[in-house]
């Protein structure tokens, strides 16, 4: 009898975790004690320790497999986000950000993917914290990886330079000198949904800043936006990768990807 009311219990609670549809079976979050200690933005979080990456080098090699989407010399993978063909100026290898353009993003979608990005913030630097060589790498145009000027530049620490804005800070300060050449490489990893639009598994990303991992495997909390963590929304299994126009000439070359789908 004792025994038979110990199951009906457990059985009740498993019906009520039900209730919770399909999030309730998600991993914990190994870095949800950060975001339950630091409000969104919070200027007293802990700006990681810096690294000094070394000096910048030439574009890094292409992988045989990767897909160019920008070598330098058109942006023919690109579009705007009403479909139109993208102005910002391409010379010297570079492709630069124009103040009011609007983002970019790829023609094609990506979902799983490994990402190379190279970008310099401009030189000399020009204002502070946020206004400082802002632009971004968008993931499914919706997880952004911060492009900042964090060299000896403070700024709330989930949006400094390789955060995942408003959710993680990388876990060391890679940046160089505003006007050098840096990189990105980034594994990212797509949500996934159920039919009904719960998430089953989320975005995940690994990071390296300039070489230097800055991101292990960490899983977001959903989309990434200013001043809020939204929840999940479900969206295609494939997206275009954006890059953000934040009023800075931030420059970008060799951008390349391979499809991990
Ligand atoms: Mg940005």
């Amino acid at each position: 009898m004792t025994r038979g009311i110990i199951v009906s219990a457990a059985t009740a609670v498993s019906i009520a975790v039900a209730g919770l549809a399909v999030s309730a079976q998600l991993p914990p979050n190994p870095r949800a004690a950060e975001l339950q200690q630091w409000a969104i933005h919070d200027l007293t979080r802990p700006m990681p320790p810096v690294v000094d990456p070394g000096p910048a080098g030439p574009p890094a090699p292409v992988p045989s497999d990767a897909t160019v989407l920008f070598d330098g010399r058109d942006l023919s993978a690109w579009t705007t986000a009403k479909g139109q063909p993208v102005t910002w100026p391409v010379r010297d290898g570079y492709m630069e950000v124009v103040k009011g353009a609007g983002a970019i993003q790829t023609k094609a979608a990506f979902g799983d993917c490994q990402l190379h990005v190279e970008w310099a913030s401009p030189a000399p630097a020009v204002g502070a914290s946020q206004d400082r060589g802002n632009s971004g790498v968008f993931l499914m145009n919706t997880y952004e990886v911060q492009i900042l000027d964090s060299y000896e530049s403070a700024t709330y620490a989930d949006g400094m330079a390789a955060s995942i804005y408003g959710q993680f800070p990388p876990l060391v300060n890679a940046s160089r000198r505003p006007g050098e050449w840096q990189s990105y490489d980034i594994v990212f990893r797509a949500p996934r949904f159920a039919a009904d639009g719960t998430v089953t598994a989320p975005a995940r990303m690994t990071v390296f800043h300039n070489g230097i991992l800055v991101h292990d495997n960490d899983q977001l909390t959903g989309p990434t936006a200013h001043k809020a963590r939204p929840p999940y929304k479900a969206h295609a299994d494939r997206l275009p990768i954006g890059l953000q126009d934040h009023a800075h000439p931030v420059r970008f070359r060799n951008i390349w990807v391979r499809d991990l789908q």
